[in-house]
C-alpha cells in the first residue's frame, strides 16, 4: 500500500472513521518522494530509530526499509488501529503511545533498543511543538542523530548565525547542541490537510556536551536573549551568584567585550562565558 497518497488518506479516514485534529498538527505526507528522501536523508540504514508522531506510519515505513528498528512515538491513539494494519508489512517497526513533550526520550531509547546503542530521532513534527520538542530531543543528548521537517521559518532559525535578524534563544540552544544543515525544502503542496506554510528538513549532529555546562550554557544565553540589547556587562552582572566586579573579571577572562549587546554574542562566546562562570561560582560559592 502506497501511504503517502490522498487515496490511501481517504481510506484510512472511511474504514477506520479517522477525523484530522488541528490541535496535533495533523498534516500528512501525500508525495511519496518526500518520506524516501527523508529517510535517505537522515541516514538511517542499518540503525536504530525513534520517529516522533508517525501519523498512518508513511514515513515509518520509508524509514523501516532501511533501519534496524523504528520505535514511533505517537500521541493520537485513533491512529494506533490504522498503524496496525499499515506497519504489518514492517517486523522492525513497533509504536508507543505517548507525548514527545512528557515522555522520557532516552529511556524509552534505551528500553527498545538497549543501553548504550545508538539511535537517530527522526519526525515530521506537529507544527504545535516545534520548538520545545527540538529542544527536549537534543537536550536527551541521547541521540546521534535528528532528522526533522519543521516550518520553514522556525528553520531559518536554525541555519542562521548571530547578527541575522532571524538568531535568538532557540537558535542558540539548539546549536550548542548539535550542527545543523538545512538538507532541502518541502512545499506546502505535499502535505493533506495542506498547511498555510512549506516546510524544511533539517539534518543535526548532535555533539557530546557536558550536562553541568549545558546548564550553565542555557542559563547565560536565556539571560542574554532575556535583555539582548543591553550590554553583556549587565546582564551577566544579575545573574545569581555573580558579583559585579567577577562579571567583568569573567568578561575579561573570556576575551569578550563587556560593551557588547548579548544577541552578538556567538555560541561558542557563551560556552566559553558558561564554563567560567561555574568555576567562579564553585570557587566561590557564596
Ligand atoms: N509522520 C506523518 C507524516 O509525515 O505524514 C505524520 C506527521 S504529522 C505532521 C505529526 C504527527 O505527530 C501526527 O501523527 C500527530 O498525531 C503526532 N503528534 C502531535 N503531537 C504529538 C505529541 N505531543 N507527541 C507525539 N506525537 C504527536
Amino acid at each position: 500500500m502506497e501511504l503517502a497518497s490522498i487515496d490511501t488518506i481517504r481510506y484510512v479516514c472511511d474504514k477506520y472513521g479517522f477525523a484530522f485534529s488541528k490541535d496535533l498538527g495533523q498534516n500528512f505526507l501525500t508525495d511519496p518522494r518526500i518520506p524516501e528522501a527523508i529517510a535517505q536523508g537522515a541516514g538511517v540504514e542499518g540503525k536504530c530509530v525513534l520517529e516522533v508522531g508517525p501519523g498512518i506510519g508513511t514515513l515509518t515505513a520509508s524509514l523501516a526499509s532501511r533501519a534496524k528498528a523504528v520505535c514511533a512515538l505517537e500521541l493520537d491513539k485513533s491512529l494506533f488501529p490504522v498503524l496496525d494494519e499499515t506497519l504489518a508489512p514492517y517486523p522492525n517497526a513497533a509504536y508507543v503511545s505517548g507525548d514527545v513533550m512528557k515522555t522520557d526520550l532516552a529511556a524509552l531509547a534505551d528500553e527498545k533498543f538497549g543501553a548504550g546503542e545508538p539511535v537517530c530521532a527522526v519526525s515530521n513534527l506537529p507544527y504545535c511543538v516545534t520548538t520545545p520538542a527540538i529542544l527536549r530531543i537534543l537536550g536527551t543528548g541521547r541521540f546521534e542523530s535528528v532528522t526533522v521537517m519543521i516550518q520553514k521559518e522556525a528553520a531559518k532559525k536554525l541555519t542562521c548565525s548571530p547578527g541575522d535578524s532571524q538568531w535568538c534563544l532557540f537558535s542558540a540552544l539548539a546549536t550548542y547542541r548539535a550542527d545543523i544543515k538545512k538538507l532541502f525544502d518541502v512545499s506546502k503542496g505535499c502535505f493533506y490537510p495542506q498547511p498555510k506554510v512549506d516546510s524544511t528538513v533539517l539534518g543535526m549532529t548532535c555533539k557530546k556536551v557536558d550536562p553541568p555546562l549545558a546548564d550553565a550554557f542555557e542559563r547565560v544565553a536565556t539571560a542574554l536573549f532575556a535583555q539582548r540589547r543591553k550590554t553583556v556587562k549587565n546582564t551577566i552582572s544579575r545573574m545569581p551568584g555573580l558579583s559585579g566586579t567577577e562579571a567583568g573579571a569573567l568578561l575579561s577572562s573570556a576575551g569578550i567585550d563587556p560593551s557588547r549587546r548579548g544577541e552578538t554574542l556567538s555560541v561558542d562566546e557563551i560556552a566559553r562565558l558558561a564554563g567560567l562562570m561555574v568555576q567562579t561560582i564553585q570557587k566561590d560559592p557564596a
